[in-house]
């Protein structure tokens, strides 16, 4: 039976040991969350992520705009909080509404800001192997493994999926750890081949059920990132939980896996902007 590895409880403490910094330094850190459009999903995580904050100490300030907003509202508003000094963070809630254009958005912000990691400076740096903001969600599983002294030097990892929010950036932090990589995705001819040696697995697809048991070493390390409903209306993830669980050595649920990680680890990003700003 896998360890079952809680990312809601490692979060929780991440979150606390956040906060007692911030008491501590007295630091007085802003994130600003621009909410374009509908989403009914977006909504939720904006309401978790300022939760969170509100949790830190990380004073919090959403920016609600219409879905008609022009691609020219969004970069002005984009512009204003990049000038802002008391902002440390920026971060740009997706989707956005079709016919907008997010990389652009996202190129706008400035690097320093920049607490989701997707400005391609940062992108840039992440690549070349040097310090700057890391997309939360690869941020947080790396912590997991760290925290479960989960080896990666040497190990065989397949990520599935290769958006540039989770897959890419996954796979270059597990590179940077050493671990040979592989990046599947929906071209791949044959995904059973690609993850039958796999030690180290991350699903991020948002397919309820794409990995399944029989594709699976034993004694692998079973990451899931994907966030599906089942039937019943609950969150699931990719992965086939009940069965993979007997045969893998560690495994992510869904939820209190990844998702919680993933707002610490912004949380986490924040205060760096923040004590980054400070220094200058
Ligand atoms: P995207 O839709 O941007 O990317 C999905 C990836 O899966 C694509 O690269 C796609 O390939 C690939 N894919 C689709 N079908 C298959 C298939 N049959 N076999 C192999 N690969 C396939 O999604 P995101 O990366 O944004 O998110 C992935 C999942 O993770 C979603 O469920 C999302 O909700 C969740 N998520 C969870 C977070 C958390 O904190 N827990 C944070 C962010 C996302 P191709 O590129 O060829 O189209």
């Amino acid at each position: 039976m896998a360890v079952i590895i809680d990312g809601k409880m490692l979060a929780k403490e991440i979150r606390l040991n956040l906060k007692k910094q911030v008491e501590k330094e007295n630091l007085k850190p802003k994130l600003a969350v621009i909410l374009c459009g509908e989403d009914p999903a977006s909504k939720v995580y904006v309401r978790n992520k300022s939760k969170a904050c509100d949790e830190v100490g990380i004073e919090f300030k959403e920016y609600l705009l219409p879905n008609e907003t022009t691609q020219e509202e969004l970069i002005s508003l984009i512009d204003k909080l990049n000038k802002d000094k008391k902002v440390d963070g920026i971060l740009l809630q997706s989707p956005i509404p079709k016919g907008l254009n997010i990389q652009e958005a996202f190129e706008r912000i400035l690097p320093e800001k920049d607490v989701d990691g997707f400005n391609p400076y940062n992108v840039g740096k992440l690549a070349i192997g040097e310090d700057g903001f890391v997309p939360c969600t690869p941020l947080g599983i790396i912590k997991m493994f760290e925290k479960y002294k989960i080896d990666l030097e040497g190990k065989k990892a397949v990520v599935v999926g290769r958006s540039n929010i989770v897959g890419k950036p996954m796979a270059q932090c597990l590179l940077s750890k050493h671990a040979t990589v592989t990046i599947c995705h929906s071209r791949t001819k044959e995904l059973e081949k690609e993850l039958k040696d796999a030690d180290i697995v991350v699903s991020a697809v948002g397919k309820r059920n794409i990995i399944k048991e029989d594709m699976i070493k034993k004694g692998a390390v079973v990451i899931d990132v994907g966030m599906n409903v089942n039937e019943k209306g609950k969150l699931c993830g990719d992965v086939d939980f009940e069965n993979i669980s007997k045969k893998a050595s560690y495994i992510t649920p869904v939820p209190g896996g990844v998702g919680p990680m993933t707002i610490a680890m912004l949380m986490n990003n924040v205060i760096k902007a923040h004590k980054i700003k400070m220094k200058k």
